[in-house]
């Protein structure tokens, strides 16, 4: 047989995690909210049945006012899971069981994994399972999904669960809501029983999202005004008795039941009020005056490792691996083989040197994305999003957009498709054409090569540098942006911060994995075929005759003609500036051109020579503006294909793409003619 089991929980309560040790897999798990928002799918390992697994956004109720609660509940109704396996926070049991609440109510089998345990345990706070259970009606297992605990239990349970027959019993329990709307829902209930059975939806959930005047609901089945009429009779009845409206009237009941259930079940240790940890933590780290000077100065110094200390030593190492050992072998084979001069020319001074230009930077790159994943693992990342919400705010820009921004420095084609998240399409908008702008992993090799040719003393600073120019770019277009063409209100953001965790080193592993293997994945694939093409473009001229000189090759050529473009920015030569046409196809091919073009594949130096062969070509100021236009211009096509897609506009994804463009050369150009005012070169 064959199953299929629904994950489904609110945002950070660990169904990620629980998905990744079902399933073996390794998808990215953050502990902050609003990371997967697509559903994912796998199979349960170590089954004898084959148990398919989806792991769905994550969110707080099956109300129609999200996008992913609309993800999840159509989902749920239309796909029909044979078991949701609702994981609930018990850190955090109450806001959570509001969506266990309506997930009862939807009437589908279900089993819930009380997730967190370690933490409530380590908090010396005692649950009541046998009494939760009875309440909820539905089957508990205590998990620590992070300590890969419990998980089988609830897989077997599950398992159970999907191999009775389901009879459509288990739905809105009774004592959940007062007699008064339980009356009315019996009413409501008998006049759309026709209805629900053709839809094949359960009556009692129907009946109640009628009366909550749900939508999505309403339109979708095409409800007839005559049933409206009826629901509304009832609706009216219960608005003059409460005097509030009949959706706030449900939802207070539900809290209210909730509430009770879990003062029957939770037992507390310390009822004094002490400040916890993570809340002392917070004193300091969202504080004021000391949060952002504390995150710049954090960042700084994941810099400092990265790229001015441990990090710099790794490059000798794989420079003389790629460009020494391998070069070496790779030579003596072809020409021990009789391969042909072309032939040995393609394979040294085009694929090894393009692959490895970008490939000598990965150490670096990982170790910064090790760091990265500590402070985001760790709750950090999260405050950090707090932290610039309020910034944003203050500027009428809204703190939805900073978790895609955020994402967007390890790469922006998932931070744009996370835009998903903000409800509002201006501000979505509005924040796809920013997210670009944050400095994305590919960026790396471009700053490490630069900034080691032309800023060894200062790497860190300056590479530091090119984040925070991001970052500033981003939120002063933004505001210029929302003050003329996406005029609008700023929806509010309310973030709730996780606790601080200790990361786990399969957590880290598994993060820095998720991001690294992006970069030798496409080394292997992007930059490869970039490389060869790259090659050929200048070794040959546009008739397909071997030329001597780049000069008069085809990328010679091309470049020549674009190069009186840059050539106000500081860098007007056919080399560099064709390696920003190549660049759009991966950032990190700026670095593979530039090797093949200065011709490093059969240079032992490697990354040396490419320093110096630079250095004929960019002063420090030009370098910097070189940089600078890196970040800002249009990003690579992958972005610009998930741009288009999220946009879903034509005219706006050319609208972004001429912003970009013309962003980057404006701050390139007041960098450099800046500079040489100030005398700087
Ligand atoms: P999702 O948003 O629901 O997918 O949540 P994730 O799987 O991304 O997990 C959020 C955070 O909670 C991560 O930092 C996990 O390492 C952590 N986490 C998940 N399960 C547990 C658990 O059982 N115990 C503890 N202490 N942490 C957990
Ligand atoms: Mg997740």
């Amino acid at each position: 047989m064959s199953y299929t089991f629904a994950l489904v929980g609110n945002p950070n309560c660990g169904k990620t995690t629980m998905f990744n040790e079902i399933t073996g897999s390794t998808q990215y798990v953050g502990n902050w909210p609003g990371v997967t928002v697509e559903k994912k799918v796998g199979k349960a390992k170590k089954q004898k049945e084959d148990i398919k697994i989806v792991d769905l956004p994550g969110i707080y109720s099956l109300s129609p006012y999200s996008l992913e609660e609309v993800i999840s509940r159509d989902y749920i109704i239309d796909e029909k899971p044979d078991v949701i396996i609702n994981i609930v926070d018990a850190s955090n049991i109450e806001r959570n069981l509001y969506l266990t609440l309506q997930l009862k109510e939807l009437g589908v089998p279900m089993v819930v994994a009380l997730n967190m345990m370690d933490v409530v345990e380590a908090k010396g706070t005692t649950i009541d399972l046998e009494a939760l259970q009875r309440d909820l009606n539905v089957a508990i297992v205590p998990t620590s999904a992070s300590k890969g605990k419990g998980i089988s239990n609830v897989i077997n349970i599950a398992l159970e669960r999907a191999q009775v027959a389901f009879t459509g019993t288990e739905s809105v329990e009774t004592g959940i809501f007062d007699k008064h709307i339980t009356k009315a829902l019996l009413e409501i209930e008998d006049s759309i029983a026709e209805i629900a059975k053709r839809h094949n939806y359960n009556p009692k959930w129907l009946a109640l999202k009628l009366m909550e005047e749900d939508s999505k609901v309403i339109e979708k089945l095409q409800i007839s005004p005559d049933i409206l009429a009826t629901v509304k009779l009832y609706s009216k009845e219960i608005e003059q008795k409460y005097d509030n409206d009949v959706e706030t009237v449900i939802a207070d009941q539900r809290y209210t039941y909730i509430s009770q259930v879990v003062a029957r079940a939770i037992r507390h240790k310390n009822v004094d009020r002490e400040l916890s940890i993570s809340d002392k933590i917070d004193k300091i780290v969202t504080n004021r005056l000391l949060a952002i000077p504390l995150f710049l100065a954090i960042m700084y110094i994941i810099f400092y490792i990265s790229f001015g200390s441990i990090g710099s030593y790794t490059i000798d190492w794989v420079d003389g691996l790629i460009n020494g050992t391998i070069a070496e072998a790779l030579s003596t084979l072809l020409v021990n083989a009789g391969a042909a001069d072309w032939l040995h020319a393609l394979v040294i001074d085009g694929v090894l040197a393009g692959m490895g230009g970008m490939l000598v930077f990965v150490p670096q790159i990982m170790l910064m994305f090790l760091f990265l994943s500590i402070l985001e693992d760790s709750g950090y990342m999260a405050r950090a999003a707090f932290i610039m919400d309020r910034l944003l705010r203050r500027l009428g820009l809204t703190g939805k957009s900073f978790i895609p921004m955020l994402m967007g420095f390890g790469c922006s084609v998932p931070a744009v498709m996370s835009t998903r998240a903000l409800e509002n399409e201006k501000d979505r908008r509005l924040t796809i054409l920013l997210t670009p702008f944050m400095s994305c992993g590919a960026r790396l090799p471009i700053y490490a090569v630069f900034a080691g040719a032309f800023f060894a003393a200062n790497q860190t600073l300056v590479v530091f540098s090119m984040y925070v120019l991001g970052v500033l770019v981003a939120i002063v277009s933004g505001v210029i942006l929302k003050k003329t063409i996406l005029k609008g209100e700023a929806a509010p953001f309310v973030m709730e911060l996780p606790p601080y965790r200790i990361p786990t080193l399969k957590g880290l592993g598994i993060h820095m994995w998720d991001r690294g293997k992006g970069f030798i994945k496409k080394a292997g694939t992007v930059i490869f075929a970039a490389s060869v093409v790259i090659w050929f473009g200048q070794s040959f001229d546009f008739s397909l005759n071997m030329v001597e000189d780049m000069e008069s090759s085809i990328l010679g050529v091309i470049g020549t003609a674009i190069a009186p473009f840059f050539a106000p920015l500081g860098f007007g030569d056919a080399k560099s500036s064709v390696a920003l046409l190549t660049g759009l196809v991966a950032k990190e091919v700026v670095v593979s051109t530039l090797s093949i073009l200065h011709g490093l594949g059969d240079s032992a130096e490697g990354s040396a020579a490419l320093f110096s062969a630079l250095q004929a070509y960019f002063t420090p100021l030009t370098a910097y503006a070189y940089m600078a236009f890196t970040l800002l211009y249009v990003p690579c096509v992958a972005a610009l294909g998930s741009m288009k897609k999220e946009l879903n506009s034509w005219k706006w994804t050319l609208f972004a793409i001429v912003f970009q463009t013309g962003v980057a050369w404006i701050i390139a150009f007041v960098i450099y003619q800046g500079g040489k005012l100030l005398g700087l070169g």
